[in-house]
Formats: C-alpha cells, structure tokens, sequence
C-alpha cells in the first residue's frame, strides 16, 4: 500500500483567483509570481493553466524560466532578481526573457556583456524595503550607462512593498518613489498592494499569493477576499489509540493527557512540509471534523485528538492538513508562520493530484 499522503492542486481554483487579480488590476497588466515553483503548486502546471489569462510569469530561477520557454510559453517572462552572473546573460537574450538590474555592479555587467539582441529592462528602485533596489542618485548615471549601452529594449521601473500588508502601508513608499526620475512605465503592487491599495495598480501588477488562495493580510481571510484554496493537503489516519490520564504523546513528550484521550496518528510529518513548530491545538480536519495536534510533530507523523469528535472515526478516515474547508492562513497563524511557506515548503515526496 502507499503511503496515503497527497497534495490536490485545483486548478479551477487558480484561475478563479486570477480572475479576482484581474478584477482588481483593472486596465494594469498581470505579471503571475511563478516563483519557487509556483510558490509549491508546480511550475509548469501553474503556467500551462494561467497561459491564455494571463499577461507575464515572474520568477527568479533561470531553469525555470528556460523550461516555461521550451514548454512553449510566448508571454513575457521577468526575472525578478535578474541575473547573478553575466555569464547568464546569453541565455537572457535567448530566451527572451526580461531582466531586472537592481544594483550598479549588475548594470556594469549588462552594459558590457556581448548580447546578440536587446532586452527590455526592470530597474528595481529601492523605496524603503534596503534589500535589493537602486538608490535614487544611482538612478541617473544607471539611465545615462543604458542608454549608451543601445542593450535595453525598454526600461521600466519597479519597487516592492515592504508593509502593504500592514500597518505602515505603501503611502511612504510612494512617496519616496516621488524621488526618482519620472518612468514611462511602472510595476508596484504585490497582491497586497493590488487587494489594498488601488494607487499601487500602475502599469503592471505582480500578485503571487494570491493566486494560490492565500490571503496576505493577518486579519483578512482569504474566503473574505473571494479567494479560493489551491493547495489541498490531504492524509489518512494511520492508527488510533487510547491513552490514559499522565499519559505522553510524541518525541519530548510535550502532551500529557488530563483525560483518557483517543488519538489518531497521521501519515504526515514536518518531511512532507508539515511545519515541525505547530504546537498542541493546530487545527486539522478528521474526516471533515475539526480537531487539533497533540505532541511534537516529527518527521512522518503527527498525531491529534480524536476524543471530542462527534462522528466516531478510525484508521483510513481522511485527514485535512490545510485547504479546503481549513484555510492554510489559519494553519500557519498557528505555527507561527505564514502560508506562503507552508506551500513552498511542501516536499517533492508528497504525490500531487490535479483537479
Ligand atoms: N514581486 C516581487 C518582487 C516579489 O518578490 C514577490 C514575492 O515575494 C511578489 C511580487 C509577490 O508577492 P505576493 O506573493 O505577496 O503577492
């Protein structure tokens, strides 16, 4: 028998929330984050799904990119870091793709580099954020070094938002933007800048999360936002026991029972994706019920307590570990995470079914 674990990707679902991306995008264009393997949902399948809705794909891995390509992919395609050596570059013009150059050094390299063709160019501004990102007196001599080089096809300019989710907003950044030359064109918003902050939209929109159902915001659900779950991680009870009261569960024994206590053991530990940090309570679904984890989460199983469901269960019941019916933000919330790692994170030993 196989172990019962699985990962169902709906893929209705993905193009439901590109339709939301798209609502909110209004006349802006759609770069689809791709990224880490569609943020754990595949690659190839997220981009042959999104192909003829969508208006770009954005990630940062070059094989990536080269595979989307060679699958036949005609968008534009943006490499959101660019390119970490010059030697890439080749690549860049051969396949087409459209390079982010965020630094004076990365400029430098691309001026000088033999490119057979011209590439359209995203330069990264940095508007707050200090991780990647030209200053604004950079700018200038960037501009003037492009412009003698005769390699950029056509030069728009991108930031990132640091706390579109949150607290401090994107007024600052924009404000800050303010400091920069002007642009022809302009891509900002992340999906909680698209969701939130509609003086964000510009020319091109780059949401990720959203497109796989997960919301960006702590205190807004991804159901309150329209979006549906992508990523269903699926299990099945693998064993159940009865435990006394002083009874342990688990590697630490971080539960004891204060009840005779009825726990099901799970085909589903932290080497699947599982985040090994969720504590005691971390809900899951038991054939539809909910109930929560108990003992530490090791590497092939977690267990959870049974005891208070009220359909009696056993071994072979299915088991939710996030998705439908369980929204992965409130797994994550839990784990003291989000749920873009809980997808990233999900193993290559966890089969994926389509729907
Ligand atoms: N743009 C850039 C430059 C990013 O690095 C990312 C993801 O981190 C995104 C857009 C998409 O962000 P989100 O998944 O929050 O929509």
């Amino acid at each position: 028998m196989t172990r019962p674990i699985r990962a169902r990707i709906d893929l209705s679902a993905l193009r439901h929330n590109h339709a939301v991306a798209r609502r909110h995008a209004g006349d802006a264009s759609i770069w689809s984050v791709v990224k880490a393997n569609s943020y754990g949902h595949g690659l190839m399948r997220v981009a042959k799904t999104l192909a003829d809705i969508t208006d770009g794909f954005a990630l940062i891995e070059l094989e990536g990119a080269i595979q989307l390509r060679e699958a036949g992919i005609r968008q534009p395609i943006l490499m959101l870091e660019g390119f970490y050596e010059a030697e890439e570059l080749p690549a860049f013009a051969e396949y087409a793709l459209t390079t982010v150059i965020h630094s004076r050094a990365q400029a430098e390299a691309f001026c000088s580099a033999p490119l057979p063709s011209k590439l359209p160019v995203y330069l990264k501004l940095n508007t707050g954020m200090n991780r990647l990102g030209l200053d604004a007196d950079e700018v200038p001599a960037v501009l003037e070094m492009l412009e003698r080089s005769r390699l950029a096809a056509s030069v728009t300019f991108m930031t990132h938002f640091a706390d579109a989710d949150g607290p401090r907003g994107v007024d600052w950044q924009l404000a800050a933007l303010a400091r920069f030359p002007p642009a022809v064109q302009r891509s900002l918003a992340n999906s909680a800048g698209l969701l939130r902050h509609q003086g964000t939209r510009a020319d091109w929109v780059r949401p990720g999360i959203m497109l796989y159902g997960g919301s960006p915001f702590p205190e807004q659900t991804a159901e309150q936002l329209g979006l549906l779950p992508v990523m269903t991680l699926q299990s099945e009870l693998i064993a159940v026991r009865r435990i006394a009261v002083g009874d342990h569960v688990g590697y630490g024994c971080t539960f004891t029972a204060q009840r005779p206590t009825t726990v099901g053991i799970v085909a589903c530990g932290y080497a699947d994706g599982y985040p090994r940090h969720a504590p005691n309570g971390t809900p899951v679904l038991v054939a539809g019920q909910r109930c929560g984890i108990v003992g530490r989460v090791s590497m092939d199983k977690i267990c959870v307590d049974l005891t208070d469901l009220p359909r009696k269960v056993g071994v072979g019941e299915t088991v939710t570990l996030w998705g439908e019916g369980l929204p992965a933000d409130e797994v994550a919330a839990a784990a003291g995470t989000v749920s873009y790692e809980l997808f990233c994170a999900l193993s290559a030993r966890v089969p994926v079914i389509e729907v």
